[in-house]
């Protein structure tokens, strides 16, 4: 076999080359942290090895002494990064280093708008890992081979990041990986060990792992040119603090180290809005250290979406993506946590079924629910922006932390007046009216049709407020959520409306008489109605408008209906109740009417508004405005 025969030119997938494109262009103001990404890969690769090693002894080719080398050459101006952690093998290196295997790639990338500055920040939250090699370098070399696989079976990789690669087979001695960045004109400043240390020490000094370079040799006169140009082997030290950071104690960890390590077990490129790193001791034995992300990730509602804490058992490294430990609602949390518990061969199926995972899970839930609850004000608005609505299938998943939860949310109400979350339950309970002891709420399909709701006429009048719910999730959750601190959830729109105390005697005086007067018009109104209709009564919630809508205190309301049709089910039909204001003039016109076949179609229209107004959609919309045109015509003469 000739050395040709071997090497194959492959084109990158689709996705890669247009985030290649992307992440030169995007990255230009801060492109010194390439080299945190392939630090932290190859630390990655490292503790890989080490827990294959834990099944495999033999796997070490009697060379435990995992480490990462980072050297570079001024003359020919490159960096060459090596790790003797797992390696890759051919097809690896063609499947994790030509594709992008996250789910919901394509879309992500679909949705970035060209404009530089936004697109930098979504990539951020996409993680830029090894192609960011491009930013510094218009040539990247990989040599690798695969612990456990014979010398032969190395890999050369080259790629000038634009549309293909080739990969070739090499001998390689060493097991693990090289990558040799040939810097791009302009970016000479970087194949040098100053520079090169500092962004050690700024972004990596958190790796466990030791990080070597070249002792720094000062010049001395007296040696002789021959002496320098003996070749005799270089001697490396270690330049990070090559301690894992959780092992450490809080005190000695600056702020700036939590957060590089935020990025390092993350991939995120932002800074997180919070951490908390906690040593447990006692019947169980573990260190936490959790982040709350200031961003959504772009698979936030993908199922296949990787998502939970990096484990390590005894400080070895075990498994990426450990689900078991936080509940789904919160699963934007990120982290690590060690154990000093678990078996060190624990393994998924293990972990499914574990007393001591379940009862870390639940420390880790409240931990977790009490950072959210201490963010600072201005952090808590951007952070319900991103989670408020995973937050929010909280109630239904996690029972016993409901109360918790529902004490997070946020909501739009007819006190603040815009569409803005801000209110808590706590503050609406706070401005609740002497003799009050429910929580108004409605559902709407967004938040004008809340907002103008005719249901919130009467609270309008007595100065009570009303949270405006109009999230998709929203009338779901309430199905799961019955009371806060001891008052209950009331649905404005469902049922017959019980005030309370807020109504006062004469009111309650006031609306018998109104009954009364009004149990022609009533009946009347039944009767046309009757297809459309389960009951037709006198209204105590409607001060301007002359009809609404109720559904049955157990209906579904308008809002989870249109989802359920929306996704295909056929909703059995349930008709509503219409209420009416009789004061309304309209209403007082409608009673005089005598013609019957005129007061009917008057009647239809009535109550197609009623339904308009709380943004359900019309059974006939072209009888409808059939009506409406006939009365136009009638009027204009
Ligand atoms: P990520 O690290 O987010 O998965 P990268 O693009 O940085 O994405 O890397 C892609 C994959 O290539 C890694 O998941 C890993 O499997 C492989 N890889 C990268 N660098 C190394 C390395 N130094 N040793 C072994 N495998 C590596």
């Amino acid at each position: 076999m000739t050395v040709d025969a071997n090497k194959e030119t492959l084109g990158f997938q689709a996705e890669v080359k247009q985030l290649l494109h992307l992440m030169i262009h995007s990255l230009y103001s801060n492109k010194e942290i390439f080299l945190r990404e392939l630090i932290s890969n190859a630390s990655d690769a490292a503790d890989k090895l080490r827990f294959l090693s834990l099944s495999q002894a033999d796997i070490m080719e009697g060379d435990g002494d995992l480490k990462i080398r980072i050297e570079f050459d001024e003359d020919n101006k490159t960096i060459t990064i090596t790790d003797n952690g797992i390696g890759m093998n051919r097809d690896d290196v063609i499947s994790h280093l030509g594709t992008i295997a996250k789910s919901g790639t394509s879309e992500f990338l679909k949705n970035l708008t060209g404009d530089q500055k936004q697109d930098s920040q979504l990539i951020g939250q996409f993680g830029v890992g090894f192609y960011s090699a491009f930013v510094v370098a218009d040539k990247v070399e990989v040599f690798t081979r695969k612990a456990g696989e014979p010398a032969e079976n190395g890999v050369h990789w080259v790629s000038e990041g634009e549309g293909d690669f080739t990969v070739e087979q090499v001998n390689r001695e060493g097991r693990g990986t090289s990558i040799v960045l040939h810097l791009r004109e302009g970016e000479e400043e970087f194949a040098d060990g100053w520079r090169l240390r500092s962004i050690v020490s700024k972004y990596s000094d958190h790796i466990s792992l030791p990080i070597e370079m070249v002792k720094n040799e000062l010049p001395s006169s007296d040696e002789s040119e021959e002496e320098k140009t003996e070749d005799k082997a270089p001697e490396y030290e270690v330049v990070n603090k090559a301690t894992a950071l959780w092992t450490r104690s809080r005190n000695e960890i600056g702020d700036d180290e939590y957060k590089e390590f935020y990025k390092h077990i993350s991939h995120d490129f932002e800074e997180p809005l919070a951490w908390s790193h906690n040593r447990v001791e006692g019947k169980q034995e573990y260190t936490s250290l959790l982040y709350v992300p200031k961003r959504a990730p772009f698979d936030l509602y993908q199922r296949e979406a990787s998502r939970g804490l990096k484990l390590y058992v005894q400080r070895v490294f075990i498994m990426d993506d450990a689900d078991q430990f936080m509940p789904m609602y919160l699963r934007f949390m990120k982290g690590v946590l060690d154990s000093n518990d678990l078996p060190l061969n624990v393994s998924r199926e293990i972990l499914q079924s574990n007393k001591t995972v379940e009862s870390i899970k639940n420390a880790l839930t409240k931990r977790s629910l009490d950072m959210i609850r201490k963010l600072e004000p201005e952090d808590y608005k951007e952070f319900w922006k991103q989670f408020g609505q995973v937050l929010k299938e909280g109630p239904a998943e996690d029972y016993a932390n409901k109360e918790k939860i529902a004490g997070l949310f946020r909501f739009a109400t007819t006190y603040t007046g815009t569409a803005e979350q801000v209110v808590s339950l706590d503050d609406y309970i706070e401005r609740m009216k002497e003799g009050q002891d429910k929580i108004y709420y409605i559902t709407a399909e967004n938040y004008n049709a809340a907002a103008n709701s005719p249901h919130l006429e009467i609270f309008r009048k007595k100065g009570v407020e009303v949270v405006l719910m109009y999230d998709r999730i929203d009338e779901w959750m309430m199905g799961q959520l019955f009371d806060y601190k001891g008052k209950s959830f009331i649905n404005i729109a469902k049922g017959d409306l019980d005030l309370g105390d807020i109504e006062t005697e004469e009111d309650k005086k006031q609306q018998e008489e109104v009954e009364k007067t009004s149990e022609d018009l009533v009946k009347r109104l039944q009767e046309v109605l009757t297809a459309k209709v389960s009951e037709v009564r006198v209204s105590h919630r409607l001060t301007d408008s002359p009809a609404c809508l109720v559904v049955g205190a157990y209906d579904m309301g308008a809002q989870m209906r249109q989802i359920m049709e929306a996704a295909g089910q056929k909703m059995p039909e349930s008709k509503p109740t219409m209420e009416i204001n009789p004061a309304h003039p309209l209403m007082e016109r409608l009673n005089g009417e005598l013609q019957e076949d005129r007061f009917e179609e008057l009647a239809q229209i009535v109550f197609d508004q009623a339904a308009l107004s709380e943004g359900r959609s019309l059974e006939d919309p072209a009888e409808y405005v059939k009506r409406i045109n006939k009365l136009l015509m009638e009027t204009l003469g």
